[in-house]
């Protein structure tokens, strides 16, 4: 379905992002991957998305809080396979503290990574989309960009920001093959939610099972993990001719958080 297009994800060294890149590539996507990581594994990584889906695999060191460096890596991408035809903004990370004592340098990091770098990729792709006349941008927010938590005042800020970013960008393409939607998991077992089992374990004295059903039950009526796999298939929808009027969308996959 996607031969001959070319998907780039932020962030696709782990997690979310890595499922989404593997979903896109076995439906024929080039990837231009991006994250951090040990470079021969990434370089390991690379070589196997290669061999498994017949596809051509890139990689990008950017470091999404810098924006000459997300340039560089858009230039890189142009250079190497003529344009993005799929743009994934999914690269972000997490801190948890009360607002009062949340450190500055966190809230920087926080909005440069998980918001502005998807202003940065966005403005750099959209001409190539559009003189193509077809692009898909999806924006991994969260189900954070709904609605709140305590103690995530930097992530919930920025994924709000986030889908009203996803919104003027699918205003903006209204009237083209562009579409722009963000997707908005609730949790989902990766590294960046492994850190909050294990703190939760570490104060409640709890095992790591217990630590895992206990952060589920507080807030994901479903008591089961969201899995990237499941994730890259609503990508994969979303690039379809089908997901072509799904447009400024935040479409939640959350076990039913947002529904209390
Ligand atoms: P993860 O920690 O497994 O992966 C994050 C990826 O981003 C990695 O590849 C990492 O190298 C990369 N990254 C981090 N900082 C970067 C930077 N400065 N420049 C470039 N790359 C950088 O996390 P994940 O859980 O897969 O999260 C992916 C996205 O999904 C994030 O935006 C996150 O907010 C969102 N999300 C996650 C969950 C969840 O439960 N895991 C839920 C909702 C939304």
């Amino acid at each position: 379905m996607l031969q001959g297009k070319t998907a780039l994800v932020t962030g696709s060294t782990s997690g979310i992002g890595l499922g989404i890149a593997r979903a896109l590539a076995q439906q024929g996507a080039n990837l231009m991957l991006n994250g951090f990581g040990d470079a021969a594994e990434i370089a390991q990584l690379q070589a196997d998305l290669a061999a498994e889906f017949k596809v051509q695999v890139e990689y990008d060191g950017a470091d999404m809080s810098q924006p000459a460096q997300i340039e560089a890596m858009m230039a890189h991408a142009a250079a190497r396979f003529g344009r993005v035809d799929i743009l994934v903004n999914n690269a972000g990370i997490q801190h948890v503290a009360a607002l009062e004592d949340f450190p500055t340098e966190k809230w920087d990091a926080i909005l440069a990574i998980n918001l502005s770098s998807a202003f940065h990729t966005t403005r750099l792709a959209l001409p190539a989309m559009r003189a193509a006349n077809w692009g898909r941008i999806i924006n991994l927010a969260s189900v954070h960009g709904l609605v709140a938590s305590a103690q995530k005042s930097a992530y919930v800020a920025a994924k709000h920001g986030l889908i009203g970013l996803t919104k003027v960008t699918a205003l903006e393409t209204a009237q083209s093959g562009v579409t722009a939607n963000a997707i908005c998991p609730g949790w989902v077992l990766t590294p960046l939610v492994q850190k909050q089992v294990d703190a939760r374990a570490a104060r409640d004295g709890l095992s790591g099972e217990e630590a895992k059903r206990a952060l589920l039950l507080e807030k994901q009526p479903s008591g089961e993990f969201v899995t990237p796999e499941q994730l890259g298939a609503l990508a994969v929808f979303l690039c379809s001719d089908a997901g072509s009027q799904i447009r400024g969308a935040a479409w939640n996959m959350d076990g039913g958080w947002a529904a209390q």
